[in-house]
């Protein structure tokens, strides 16, 4: 049977029910964490920047709204706007540095920038300034990061012409932690004491904001001392948790396709670019359509597997642009049949931190390169 295939056949399943139920955990999880320190339920910030983790930005900011999620947040200016031209009008907060050409998005979609420079703050006080307002921000420190923020040892130098700026108003302060996901790191704990430490110098500064937040997915799963009053999560909103944790979530994506060819390979015959897989007894040997120009990463031929029939099939030879090949010796493949490369098949799972693992990467940055020629399917 050779089964018709409209369009190209791999896709990415985005469960948008998965994706609110996620949220629900993660809030249920921080408001538990609160409750048992007598401090109000934290607000879930949720990050869908860098194309909602490949899950596609648009479609997941309007779920996460729609699921009641207070403010998102993106890398840039540019994927805010896409956001407010797409219906989104929940605040979204901006991470990113701003450079100074590209701040008139911030007052015409009403963006929530991140002061994280001297210079940062000139520019966005001139801008209001300039438009008659006051802008809410949220203003980063950096406690050890060393990557944005304005450093944790230096607030009196830096930040008072924020505090005096009357066109800047600090909504709330925020941290970003470097070894979260280091199970027992001792930075962890020190960037924690290093924020903690902030409040009083910022009330002596006379910046008195309305909320603190500073965890990302780890720091959640880690550490209730870390909610504050929001928490920022990413990676674990699509399901896929960095460190091990009982907090309720799944995966939201999965990745699917299907077989376009079958051959036989004679004994002694190689497959691919290289001719790499070289096997000594006959193989069958399946074609995927999908390639490392859809981020099908090339460290996966001769490491990861792919579901077939219910069945694990290692990758063989080497991963090519637009197609991989598989073994389903004695698997009885067919044309057409479903291979899934992320998610579950019958009782066998394959999961992107399984992934990530076989080839050395982080699951983020599997998710981020699932490619643009790869259709999301909402459901
Ligand atoms: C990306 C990002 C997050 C989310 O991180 P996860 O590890 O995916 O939860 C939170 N805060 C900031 C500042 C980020 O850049």
């Amino acid at each position: 049977m050779e089964a018709v295939i409209a369009g190209r056949p791999t896709r990415a399943r985005i469960d948008l029910n998965v994706l609110g139920a996620n949220f629900r955990a993660i809030a249920a999880w921080t408001a538990e964490g609160a409750a048992a320190s007598g401090r109000p339920a934290p607000g879930v910030v949720a990050v869908v920047k860098a194309n909602a983790y490949g899950h596609g930005a648009v479609r997941v900011a309007l779920a996460l709204q729609a699921a009641g999620a207070p403010m998102l947040a993106c890398a840039d200016i540019e994927e805010a706007v896409a956001l407010r031209e797409a219906g989104v009008t929940v605040p979204i907060l901006v991470f990113g540095a701003l450079s100074v050409g590209d701040l008139d998005g911030i007052f015409t979609h009403r963006l929530t920038p991140t002061v994280a420079t001297p210079s940062a703050a000139v520019a966005l006080g001139d801008a209001a300034a300039r438009r008659g307002v006051r802008l809410r921000c949220h203003v980063k420190i950096d406690t050890g990061m060393n990557r944005l923020g304005f450093r944790h040892d230096n607030l009196r130098r830096t930040l008072p012409p924020v505090a005096a700026s009357p066109h800047l108003q600090v909504e709330a302060v925020f941290t970003h932690f470097a070894t979260a996901d280091v199970a027992g790191d001792p930075d962890f704990d020190e960037q924690r004491a290093r924020f903690d430490a902030v409040g009083p110098v910022l009330a002596e500064i006379g910046i008195v904001p309305a909320a603190w937040h500073a965890a990302n997915s780890a720091a959640i799963i880690r550490d209730a001392r870390t909610h504050y009053d929001a928490v920022r999560p990413g990676l674990v909103l699509y399901g896929v948790p960095p460190l091990p944790t009982t907090m309720p979530v799944e995966p939201v994506m999965s990745l699917t396709s299907r077989i376009v060819a079958v051959k036989g390979l004679r004994p002694g015959e190689g497959v691919s670019y290289g001719l790499r897989f070289r096997p000594d007894t006959p193989r069958t040997i399946a074609v995927v359509p999908c390639g490392y120009a859809d981020g099908i990463d090339i460290r996966l031929g001769g490491r990861g597997a792919v579901l077939v029939r219910g069945r694990r099939a290692p990758v063989v030879g080497a991963v090519c642009m637009d197609m991989f090949m598989v073994d389903v010796t004695g698997f009885g493949a067919e044309i057409g049949d479903e291979v899934v490369i992320i998610g579950r098949q019958g009782a066998e799972r394959v999961t992107v931190g399984e992934m990530a693992a076989t080839i050395g990467t982080i699951p983020y940055e599997l998710l981020c390169r699932v490619g643009h020629r790869i259709e999301r399917v909402y459901e």
